[in-house]
C-alpha cells in the first residue's frame, strides 16, 4: 500500500514502524481530593516538569543543537510564568482537580496561540500543548513512551513530534520519520533534517493504518510511504538507496577541499544565518563564511528592538566565531512577510510593495543608526561587510551612505574602534536595481543577488502563494536575464557580486552562476557540500556555453530540462 504526505526531509527509509503513541490522559476518574491537596499536586508536577525539562533540554543541546533546546528551555519558562501558575491555582480554587485545571489552562493558551496568523505563534500553540501533556502524564503517573531504547532499523510514526519526545533518541536507531500531522516548518521536520533523516509528514490516518512492525519504505524526497512492500519493490528501493548513500560518500570528499572550479578558479561558498548560533552549523557543514545574516530576526518576539549593546554583542560573537571568515550583515528587512510587533509599523493594504526594509529604516535614523552602530563596532572583530536590502534607487543608498558616514564620525570622536573602509552593498531584488545596475555598481562595494524576492517582483507571483508558484521559479527565462545583468553589471564596474537566495543553493543553477560569472554562492549549510561539488565539475567556459544555450531558451520547463540534461 503507497501513502502520500509532505515530502520534509529527503533520503531513503527503510525500516519497521514503531508507532509513538501518547498514553492515555483522560482524568475523569480523578476525585478532586480538596484545594490545599490539589494546588500541593500541581506545584509538585509543575517541580517535576522543570526538573525533568531542563535535564531535557541539555540533552538535547549536545545532541541536536540550540534550537531544538531551547523550545523546550521556553516551556520551562512559560510554566514558572506566576500568571499561569496563578491561573491555574485559581481554577482549583472554584473546585477542580490539577489535572482539569492544567487542561483548561493550557487548552486556553493553545486556542490563542492557534488562532493567530503568524507562524511562529502557531508553533509556539504545540510547545503548549506538548506541555499540557507532558504536565498531565506527571500528575496521572502514566508516562510516554521511551524512545531512547528503539531498536536499529526503526522507522517512527506518530501523529507530530515535539523536541520533548525526542530526547535521548540514537540517530543510529532511527531509518526515518512519519508523522501525521506538521508540515515543512514544524519541529519534526526541523528534526529530521537537523538529525539528516529522511522525514515524509501529514500522511493521513497513518496511526490508523499501521499496528507497529510493517516494513515502511519512506521516501523523503518525493513524499511517499510504502507499506509491506513486495519483495522486488523493496529490493528496487535498498539499491535507491544503496546510490544515495554512495552519492553521499561522495560528497564527503569534498569536506576537505577548497572550493574550485574544474579550471581551477577559486569561489566563495558561504551560509546564511540569522543569529550566532547558527555559526557552528555553518563551519560544521565546512561553509566559508557567512554570506547573510538576517537580522530582521532578532527583532522577533519581542516587545522592544535590541539596544546597541545587545546588536553588538551578537555581531561581535557571530564574527569571533568565525575567525576572521568573512560576514555579510543585512540591516533589518522589516516588512512583506517578516511582521515585527516592536516596530510602529501599521497594517497596510500591499505590504509586498509597501514600507518595508531599507525604505523603512531610513524613516527611522534612530533605528537604523542603532543598527550601524552595533555593526561598526563590531567590525572591530572580523571582515565584516554591511548589506542594504531591498534597495530600489540610488537616493536610498546615498541617504543610507550619509547614516553610515555620520555613524562613523560619532564613533570616531568617542574613540571608538571600528573598520573605516567596511564594504558597504546592496540586495539586487527588486527589478528596479536590476535596470539601475550601472549606477549602482559605481556607488557600492559589492552586490548579492536575492534571487527569492527577484523571482516575485520580476514575475510579479507572490512567493508564498501556491496557486502562482508555477511563475515563482528561478528558471523562468525572465528571473534569468535579471540575474545575467545584474551580475554583467558588477562585472563590468569590477565589484563583487554573490547570490543569497535559494538559488545559489540549487546544483542545477551552478553552471549558469558560474557562468555569470557570480564570485560568492551563500547558502544554507546543508548546500554547501553539494554546491562545492556542481563548482568542481565545471570549468568558466564549459559552463558559458552552456549557459548561452540556456539563456536562448523561452520557457522555464525548457530551461530546466535543459540543466538536467546537462547535469554532472
Ligand atoms: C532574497 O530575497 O532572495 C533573500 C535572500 O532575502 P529574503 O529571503 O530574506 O527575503
Ligand atoms: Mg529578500
Amino acid at each position: 500500500m503507497k501513502c502520500e504526505g509532505i515530502p520534509a526531509s529527503g533520503g531513503i527509509g527503510i525500516g519497521a514502524a514503531v508507532l509513538v503513541a501518547e498514553p492515555d490522559l483522560g482524568y475523569g476518574n480523578v476525585v478532586f481530593s480538596g484545594v490545599a491537596a490539589e494546588k500541593a499536586r500541581l506545584a509538585g508536577a509543575v517541580a517535576a516538569f522543570t526538573a525533568e525539562t531542563t535535564a531535557m533540554a541539555e540533552e538535547l543541546r549536545s545532541q541536536v543543537g540550540d534550537t531544538q533546546a531551547e523550545i523546550l528551555s521556553g516551556q520551562v519558562m512559560m510554566v514558572s510564568d506566576p500568571y499561569m501558575t496563578s491561573q491555574m491555582n485559581a481554577a482549583i480554587e472554584n473546585g477542580v482537580c490539577a489535572e482539569a485545571a492544567v487542561d483548561s489552562v493550557c487548552g486556553m493558551y493553545v486556542e490563542l496561540f492557534s488562532s493567530m496568523e503568524d507562524e511562529l505563534m502557531r508553533q509556539r500553540a504545540l510547545d503548549v500543548e506538548d506541555m499540557r501533556r507532558r504536565l498531565l502524564s506527571i500528575l496521572l503517573g502514566r508516562p510516554r513512551a521511551e524512545l531512547k531504547r528503539i531498536p536499529p532499523g526503526s522507522v517512527l510514526v506518530a501523529r507530530d513530534f515535539t523536541p520533548s519526545m525526542t530526547v535521548g533518541l540514537r540517530r543510529e536507531n532511527v531509518a526515518a520519520i512519519v508523522t501525521e500531522s506538521g508540515g515543512i516548518t514544524s519541529h519534526s521536520a526541523i528534526l529530521a533534517r537537523t538529525m539528516s533523516l529522511p522525514a515524509v509528514l501529514s500522511v493521513p490516518n497513518i496511526m490508523d493504518l499501521l499496528s507497529g512492525g510493517e516494513t515502511l519504505v519512506v521516501d523523503g524526497s518525493s513524499g511517499s510511504v510504502l507499506i509491506n512492500p513486495d519483495d522486488e519493490t523493496l529490493r528496487n528501493y535498498r539499491a535507491l538507496q544503496g546510490e544515495a548513500l554512495a552519492r553521499q560518500a561522495d560528497l564527503l570528499r569534498f569536506r576537505t577541499r577548497p572550493t574550485h572550479t574544474a579550471d581551477g578558479e577559486t569561489v566563495s561558498l558561504c551560509c546564511n544565518i540569522t543569529s550566532p548560533r547558527d555559526v557552528p552549523n555553518v563551519l560544521e557543514h565546512t561553509g566559508e563564511g557567512v554570506g547573510l545574516f538576517r537580522t530582521e530576526f532578532l527583532f522577533m518576539n519581542r516587545s522592544t528592538p535590541p539596544s546597541e549593546e545587545e546588536q553588538f554583542r551578537i555581531y561581535q560573537d557571530a564574527a569571533r566565531q568565525l575567525e576572521g571568515r568573512e560576514i555579510i550583515i543585512r540591516t533589518l528587512d522589516i516588512g512583506g512577510d517578516k511582521d515585527i510587533a516592536c516596530l510602529d509599523t501599521e497594517p497596510e493594504e500591499n505590504p509586498f510593495l509597501g514600507f518595508r526594509a531599507i525604505r523603512y529604516c531610513l524613516s527611522r535614523p534612530d533605528l537604523f543608526k542603532t543598527q550601524l552602530s552595533a555593526i561598526l563596532r563590531a567590525s572591530a572583530y572580523g571582515s565584516i561587510r554591511i548589506l542594504l536590502p531591498f534597495v530600489s534607487c540610488l537616493d536610498e543608498v546615498r541617504s543610507a551612505r550619509v547614516m553610515l558616514e555620520e555613524t562613523k564620525c560619532r564613533l570616531a570622536d568617542e574613540g571608538v574602534a571600528f573598520n573605516r573602509d567596511i564594504p558597504l552593498g546592496v540586495m539586487v531584488e527588486t527589478p528596479a536595481a536590476v535596470f539601475l545596475a550601472d549606477k549602482l555598481a559605481r556607488e557600492v562595494d559589492f552586490f548579492s543577488i536575492g534571487t527569492n524576492d527577484l523571482t516575485q517582483y520580476t514575475l510579479a507571483a507572490d512567493r508564498g502563494n501556491s496557486k502562482v508558484s508555477y511563475l515563482c521559479s528561478y528558471f523562468q527565462p525572465a528571473l534569468l536575464r535579471a540575474i545575467h545583468m545584474a551580475a554583467s553589471q558588477a562585472k563590468r564596474a569590477g565589484i563583487l557580486v554573490g547570490m543569497c537566495g535559494e538559488a545559489a543553493g540549487d546544483p542545477l543553477m551552478t553552471p549558469l552562476l558560474l557562468a555569470f560569472g557570480l564570485d560568492e554562492f551563500s547558502v544554507s549549510p546543508t548546500a554547501v557540500l553539494p554546491i562545492r561539488q556542481a563548482i568542481s565539475r565545471w570549468t568558466r567556459e564549459e559552463a558559458r556555453a552552456l549557459a548561452d544555450q540556456v539563456m536562448g531558451l523561452s520557457t522555464a520547463d525548457e530551461v530546466r530540462t535543459c540543466l538536467k540534461a546537462n547535469v554532472r
